[in-house]
């Protein structure tokens, strides 16, 4: 970071003790995994700017934004629509947190059984450490997982601003019909914030914001089917991970700038890894920043990473909003539409995602699929042993563990992973 931010996170009231603490963790982890990556394309310079400021530039940018009357919408789930957060000209940032800080401290609220992804966000608030956190003047919560819903109960007494949002857990008329309701009630919730109404014209911009956004990670997924794969899996998903955070035209240009480069490594047959290199997805719960233990095991076995099936990544990208409609509830219905097809393992049943993992095994080419659960995390874990059987099925060979935040089992998950790689080139 080139400037001095501690006033600023001081007035944002975070432990700036424990703050600097993280931010080493971070500095190292990051050093280690990304920067000594060989042949990473020269536009992952503006993502590793991005990271190297991700608690100093924008928290700024965030700040000034709110000076001017702007709001700051923080989330934890992609079913919060960002097309509505920027129709009122508001801010929408991720508060998923990928790190093993605070949990101590977090399992005075929650049993020890907690999924790191729950624990992690505890642990980042009562560190006080997450300027995001700090900075939200709405955070959003949502009713999926057992583990999310019940422990927003106790979210909501460490924190202000909590706004919940119920969501369905089927695919069914009623459900849509629920998440619609919800998602007027996030309009109400938003224009009341804001002070500012959402009509046809403010929600059209905002929705073309996010399709473009998401056009260019499509076009940045569909370039990994190259072989030899221009970009690693670790910085693809990287940038998977800054989506939440940036500037989303700025973000939108980037990628489109890093995907033209691409192009042209693609057209010299140029890649980050041999052109006989095992090709995996990755395929589960959401990998937060900074969580990218898996990610670097597999890459540093001599594999790389293709796709990611994810909520960050496709599960949670694909599929635009249609943006044609006259009135705002056509334009809702039409930002209803997109969502619903999110194929959460919140949902019973959820056929859509074994099905999305095929199409991506073949768009991509992938050789197979690891698929990733956090420890204590029932959706993803049960739903796995399907999702594996069906996939085997299919012939596309997969690899399922369950893990969490620790550097614990890295030794152990390294043993499996290999062993699958030996196992897909045999
Ligand atoms: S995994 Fe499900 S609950 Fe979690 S962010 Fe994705 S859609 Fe939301
Ligand atoms: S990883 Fe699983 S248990 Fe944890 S919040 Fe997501 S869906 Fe819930």
């Amino acid at each position: 970071m080139s400037t001095d931010y501690h006033k600023m996170w001081a007035e944002l009231g975070l432990d700036l003790k424990m703050h600097d603490a993280l931010l080493n963790v971070l500095g190292e982890g990051y050093q280690q995994t990304f920067l000594t990556q060989k042949n990473r394309p020269e536009g992952m310079q503006y993502f590793d700017f991005v990271m190297s400021e991700v608690h100093g530039l924008r928290i700024k940018e965030l700040r000034d934004a709110q000076a001017e009357g702007r709001v700051v919408v923080g989330s934890f789930c992609v079913f919060v629509p960002e097309e509505l957060i920027l129709a009122v000209d508001g801010i929408s940032v991720g508060l998923c947190t990928g790190a093993e800080f605070g949990f101590d401290l977090a399992e005075k609220y929650l049993p020890r059984n907690t999924c790191s992804l729950i624990k992690s966000a505890f642990g980042f608030n009562l560190s006080k450490v997450c300027p995001y956190m700090e900075s939200a003047d709405m955070i959003v919560g949502e009713n999926t997982c057992d583990g999310k819903k019940k422990s927003y109960e106790e979210f909501g007494k460490l924190v202000k601003n909590l706004y919940m949002m119920d969501l369905p857990q089927t695919k069914s008329a009623s459900g849509k019909a629920l998440l619609k309701a919800e998602y007027q009630r996030f309009q109400k919730a938003l224009e009341e914030l804001s002070g500012k109404k959402i009509t046809v014209e403010n929600l059209k911009k905002g929705i073309e914001i996010v399709n473009n956004k998401r056009k260019a990670i499509h076009r940045l997924a569909k370039l990994r089917a190259a072989d030899p794969a221009p970009i690693s899996g670790l910085d693809a998903l990287l940038i998977n991970q800054i989506y939440f955070y940036d500037n989303p035209v700025r973000f939108t240009e980037s990628v489109n700038k890093t995907c033209d480069e691409l192009e042209e490594r693609i057209s010299k047959k140029e890649g980050v890894f041999p052109p006989d290199a095992p090709r995996l997805l990755v395929s589960g719960c959401p990998m937060a920043v900074p969580n990218w233990k898996l990610p670097t095991i597999i890459e540093q076995s001599g594999a790389v990473i293709v796709g990611e099936e994810s909520c960050v990544g496709e599960r949670g990208t694909r599929n635009e909003t249609v943006i044609e409609g006259n009135s705002v509830e056509e334009l809702l219905d039409n930002i209803i539409e997109r969502y619903f097809q999110i194929d959460c393992a919140i949902f019973t049943p959820n056929p859509d995602r074994k099905d999305h993992l095929i199409e991506m095994a073949e768009k991509y080419k992938a050789d197979g699929v690891v698929h990733y659960s956090l420890q204590f995390c029932q959706p993803y874990d049960i739903e796995s042993h399907n999702v594996e059987k069906e996939l085997e099925e299919a012939e596309i060979p997969v690899l399922n563990l369950v893990t969490d935040y620790s550097a614990e089992d890295m030794g152990q998950l390294s043993t499996r992973v290999e062993a699958f790689i030996e196992r897909i080139k045999e």
